[in-house]
């Protein structure tokens, strides 16, 4: 059950966008808690669940604010009643993204100025309205991953395909690139801040 006008919020932090068409640009990302899959991948344990996690208000999120560019990420965002806030982030002079995992589309969702829209495993479900909200699409490519995975749906929206491997390793990063070649016209998302990190050889923020 959500709290009137507070979130269940794991993180609030700055850095560059790391992945799709927004690679490179510096945003605040607001991680929310609670996740209704269980991806075996999933880089985000701690935020699967709403359990510890601190419930804030809106004007504690704006006041951690440190760039206008702002992405809904988590966990899974969309189960959240969140358009109180985004009317607030607008109010505030925000764009407002959201990386969701594709399996819900709330009403507030249309009020986004982006949506990264990533199905996951094992059925990779696209909810009803989502596949004419998403701005892109972004396959992570594990070991089970193939093209086949990808709905139907997904290519006749003709939105912005990316597939991001795993990992930074050389057997998903090949892998990745082959399916590349097989689709043809989808494109590579590296994760470019995990990148940065390898470069400069510290965590970019
Ligand atoms: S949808 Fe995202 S946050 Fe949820 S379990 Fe999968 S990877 Fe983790």
């Amino acid at each position: 059950m959500q709290t009137l006008g507070r979130y269940p919020v794991s993180e609030i932090f700055s850095s560059f966008q790391g992945e799709g068409a927004h690679s490179g640009l510096y945003a605040t990302f607001i991680r929310f808690a609670g996740c209704n899959l269980r991806c075996s991948f999933c880089d985000e344990p701690g935020s699967l669940s709403v359990k510890g996690v601190s419930w804030i208000s809106s004007e504690e999120i704006v006041a951690e604010l440190k760039s206008p560019y702002v992405v809904l990420t988590g966990g899974e965002p969309t189960l959240l009643s969140l358009g109180a806030l985004v009317s607030r982030l607008k109010a505030e002079g925000c764009r407002v993204h959201i990386e969701t995992n594709a399996t819900l589309c709330p009403d507030w969702v249309h009020a986004l100025d982006w949506v990264t829209a990533s199905p996951k495993p094992p059925d990779y479900a696209v909810a009803e309205g989502l596949v004419e909200r998403a701005d892109e699409w972004k396959f992570v490519v594990d070991e089970g991953f193939s093209a086949g995975c990808i709905p139907r749906e997904v290519f006749c929206s003709k939105k912005p395909l990316y597939l991001q491997p795993l990992g930074l390793d050389l057997v998903s990063i090949q892998k990745t690139l082959r399916l590349l070649k097989e689709l043809q016209g989808a494109r590579l998302s590296l994760q470019m801040h995990k990148v940065l990190g390898l470069l400069l050889n510290q965590e970019v923020l």
